[in-house]
């Protein structure tokens, strides 16, 4: 039998209440027994993918909303490879300059001084600033060709051609080339970042938290977990849990 992949989301499906659970440490225990690939894919910046591979035992990690994806080539060797040209990185930073000096209450998130192909804004701080600033910094970014989507913590914006679903259909032609997203793979999500991914793999799922966006998503996952025992890493194990049962 193929091996198979798991591709997860982070924040909200592999944490629980926005810390670390031993829950996450139950599915990589799992699926290691299984045999099965777990590859993180995540709105985060880069820096943090390097602290993730360090110190979990993952071999291939997704970040910046698919901008980068890290490989440990060896403990102390990650290497990066970034979905967008030079020109388009300093694009971003070109007109991130001027969206923080047009708009002077908008700071970036402390991660961003660790992010190349994205930048981010705490959501919450979006959300406080008003529905007038919102249509406002949407309109920045729409007459600049900038992307923007909301994960479960951050507002994300980016140019160039970067989802989380391209970086993954990167990662299975490059690394994984007889692995198919049909067949092979689950998707595990809880945001409407996670959209690309519910389409791009037909066997997805969303964790119960997913439920509050459920009417913001572009496209749905398969399962939608219901139920407080099911938020989060929770959702995440007690679905592999059942799922490797009824295989085996
Ligand atoms: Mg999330």
């Amino acid at each position: 039998m193929k091996q198979k992949i798991v591709f997860s989301d982070f924040d909200g499906t592999l944490t629980v209440n926005g810390l670390l659970d031993p829950a996450l440490f139950e599915i990589i225990g799992l699926l290691k027994d299984e045999r099965t690939t777990l590859i993180i894919v995540s709105g985060r910046s880069l820096s943090w993918g390097h602290f993730l591979l360090t110190h979990l035992p993952l071999d291939i990690i997704i970040m910046e909303g698919g901008g980068v994806v890290l490989r440990k080539l060896a403990p102390e060797n990650i290497d990066e490879h970034l979905m967008v040209d030079k020109d388009t990185v300093d694009k971003l930073e070109f007109y991130t300059k001027e969206l923080v000096s047009k708009f002077p209450k908008i700071v970036l998130t402390a991660d961003s001084f660790g992010r190349k192909t994205d930048r981010a804004i705490d959501k919450a701080l979006m959300d406080s600033l008003g529905i007038d600033v919102k249509k406002d910094v949407e309109w920045f970014f729409k007459e600049r060709g900038i992307s923007h989507s909301y994960s479960n913590v951050h507002l994300n914006f980016w140019m160039g051609n970067i989802s989380k679903a391209a970086a993954s259909e990167h990662v299975l032609k490059s690394y994984y080339p007889d692995h198919d997203p049909m067949n092979d793979c689950l998707f595990f999500g809880d945001a409407p970042n996670d959209s690309s991914m519910f389409r791009f793999f037909p066997n997805s799922v969303g964790v119960s938290n997913l439920s509050e966006f459920i009417t913001q998503l572009d496209f749905t996952p398969r399962i939608l977990l219901k139920g407080k025992e099911n938020s989060g890493a929770f959702g995440v194990l007690n679905y592999l849990k059942e799922h490797f049962s009824k295989k085996s």
